[in-house]
């Protein structure tokens, strides 16, 4: 492998698969490639984060692709709140772009942050990364990176990062909004069967003791 293109959604997601390539050596540019985030200060706010904590640092180059939330429209929502077709196509666009631009710039492969996220799903990541490479006659690095996201997700903290709670569109800030507040009401039930087996196993020692007068 020359030159890796490596398909960034965010700074957050950037911070490990940058890490692990700069140490094994790896020659590669960076693609910020996001028409579907919502709205456009979200937009600006991720890439300058990725600038501030991962390109710069690193002296990465970075390319940014056209925020064109218009064609994400026609090409992606049309799948609307069907999760599994609207990412496919969601990613479809993204690495097809992120193609083209590896060829531009002279990359014979590449790569996405995408699989970081264990919210994602990974197998349509790849079948689409092999796609897009394909197409431009590239070669295709299924990196899965899900088992950096523990230390992705602690060292951002720790850096004090822009960490946006929803994947990037329209539709998934009232998706991920639905989910925190399904995994609240959650917790809240898995708080109150434990608060109630304590007060019974408290009832059941006042009776033993009762018992034994
Ligand atoms: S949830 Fe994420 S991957 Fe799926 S369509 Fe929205 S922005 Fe794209």
């Amino acid at each position: 492998m020359t030159k890796l293109m490596l398909h960034a959604c965010c700074g957050p997601c950037s911070l490990e698969p940058t890490r692990i390539f700069s140490e094994e050596g790896t020659e590669f540019i960076i693609d910020y490639e996001n028409p579907n985030i919502f709205p456009p200060e979200d937009y600006e706010h991720r890439l300058s984060t990725l600038k501030e904590y991962v390109t710069e640092p690193q002296k990465v180059e970075l390319i940014e692709g056209e925020y064109d939330p218009q064609t994400w429209e026609e090409q992606v929502a049309i799948y609307g709140t069907d999760r599994p077709k609207r990412c496919r196509a969601c990613y479809r666009l993204r690495l097809e772009r992120a193609a083209e631009h590896a060829v531009e710039h002279g990359c014979d492969s590449l790569t996405t942050t995408l699989t970081i996220s264990p919210y994602q799903f990974t197998d349509i990541i790849f079948e689409e990364l092999q796609r897009a490479a394909d197409r431009y006659g590239i070669k295709a690095i299924c990196c899965d990176f899900r088992s950096c996201y523990p230390e992705a997700t602690r060292r951002s903290r720790a850096l004090g990062m822009y960490r946006q709670n929803y994947c990037g569109c329209r539709f998934s800030i009232a998706e991920a909004a639905a989910e925190r507040k399904e995994r609240k009401k959650q917790l809240e039930h898995e708080k109150y069967l434990k608060h109630r087996a304590l007060m019974w196993a408290a009832a059941e020692g006042c009776t033993n003791q009762m018992s034994q007068l």
